[in-house]
């Protein structure tokens, strides 16, 4: 149906980017395939395909199928419709987006003014692989256009910047290049790889990592890439090539993935798996929050700003040093249990999670049997029980049902009925 919209209006409308890759990709491997974002350009042979023809087409398309929602956005003024299938299920997007003809006035009714026009925005993209094109409407329905050799790529699995300067532009493609590297199996091919180097070397990280109020797109970029990244069940492979490229330079020009990191990155799997077996936390942000806590204290709150981390995270890698210490130095002076609970119940789980990522074995353990068994205790008594021993209703009960607690846990009463003879 979009085809033949396009065609009404004598456009030519392509299927570009990941969705192109992935059915070519799942054609080689004769793998099954779930297409959830489906990526459309429209390109005109008239100048009437303007930077609106985008969404006139997703207009027109959410009227043939009002269950679609329709979004408007950007700048450029594309055009998103969703379909929301079933809450249970994925849903399906199709972004419309209008080729970028806008910086190339070539004269109207030419033919080559079509080619140009895909051509440039598929110039404008990241990879070789992503740079290819489906032509959905006739004449030549079905034709790919593969203008920088994306197709050999794909086969010999390399992944191909299409020009030298493309990091320097945008340096969240290298977390791009690795993601999509790791994630199928592919190599950066040697060029790109120097193209990597060349941008780092030339201090681009400057940008992504310093400059962050003037340059807070570029964050949220890089943010989201490395959300990708770290929410993948590949993400260890990805942040060691990462670090191989000296690309983890663009969080902080100090983070290197070295042996501590590594290992406290694998207790954190451990934690997670351990602590938080119901996921209330979010796991892709806590191995970033252990990435920025590896920093040297002065630079932690700064770095998780600059990527525009939630509020609480980031107090919590500005607190992270002085609540250190303050366990180091008071964890073992702890005589009795309550004492190891009154002490820890001031951090969150995450913090006590950082906490014990940095801190030698023994108070690491201390820790983990708060979190198992400590802080599970709960009072033998409730409010219903203090009336009936006569105590007046009131904030007051927090108190003495913590007393309770506390006693439970250093072993002086074990039971209700002691419980009420030891508040008696
Ligand atoms: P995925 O399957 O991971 O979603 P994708 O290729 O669909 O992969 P998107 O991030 O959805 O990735 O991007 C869609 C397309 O937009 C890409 O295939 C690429 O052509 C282009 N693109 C996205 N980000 C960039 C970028 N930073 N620089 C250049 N082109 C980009």
């Amino acid at each position: 149906t979009a085809s033949q919209e396009a065609e009404k209006r004598g456009w030519h409308l392509y299927l570009v980017g990941g969705a192109v890759r992935d059915l070519l990709l799942a054609d080689a491997t004769s793998g099954t395939l779930m297409i959830k974002d489906i990526d459309l350009v429209v390109d005109g042979f008239h100048k009437s395909a303007d930077v609106g023809a985008g969404v006139e087409l997703a207009k027109a398309l959410q009227q043939l199928y009002p269950a679609a929602r329709l979004e408007i956005h950007g700048a450029f003024q594309t055009a998103a419709l969703l379909w929301h299938k079933d809450p249970e299920l994925d849903s399906l997007w199709v972004d419309i987006a209008t080729a970028r003809t806008e910086f190339y006035p070539y004269p109207a009714a030419n033919p080559e003014v079509e080619a140009s026009s895909i051509r440039q925005d598929l110039y404008r993209r990241d990879f070789s692989i992503n740079a290819l094109a489906l032509r959905l409407t006739t004449p030549r329905a079905g034709e790919l256009l593969d203008f920088f050799g994306g197709l050999l790529d794909l086969q010999a699995k390399k992944i191909r910047v299409l020009h030298p300067n493309s990091f320097i532009e945008d340096p969240t493609r290298i977390y791009r290049g690795v993601r999509f590297a790791v994630r199928f199996g592919f190599q950066i091919e040697p060029q790109t790889e120097e193209f990597i180097r060349y941008a780092i070397n030339s201090g681009v990280y400057d940008r992504t990592a310093q400059e962050n109020s003037k340059t807070p797109a570029l964050q949220t970029r890089l943010k989201t890439e490395l959300k990708h990244i770290l929410e993948a069940p590949y993400w260890k492979s990805a942040l060691q090539l990462l670090d191989n490229l000296g690309a983890l330079q663009c969080i902080h020009p100090t983070l290197n993935l070295d042996a501590e990191l590594l290992r406290q990155l694998r207790l954190l799997e451990r934690c997670l798996r351990r602590f938080d077996a119901e996921q209330t936390l979010i796991h892709w942000e806590m191995r970033l929050e252990a990435l920025i806590a590896h920093l040297a204290p002065q630079y932690r709150a700064k770095v998780a700003k600059n990527l525009q981390l939630q509020e609480d995270t980031i107090k919590r890698l500005q607190n992270l040093a002085s609540a250190q210490t303050e366990v180091m130095e008071s964890l073992p002076k702890c005589q009795s249990p309550s004492q190891v609970v009154q002490l820890l119940r001031q951090y969150d789980l995450p913090m006590l999670i950082l906490i014990a990522l940095q801190s030698p074995r023994s108070l690491r353990h201390q820790i983990w049997e708060y979190l198992t068994v400590l802080a599970n205790v709960q009072p033998l008594l409730n409010g219903n029980d203090l009336k009936k021993l006569g105590y007046t209703p009131g904030p007051q009960y927090r108190q003495i049902l913590d007393h309770v607690v506390a006693a439970t846990l250093d072993g002086v009463i074990k039971d209700r009925a002691e419980a009420e003879g030891f508040l008696a």
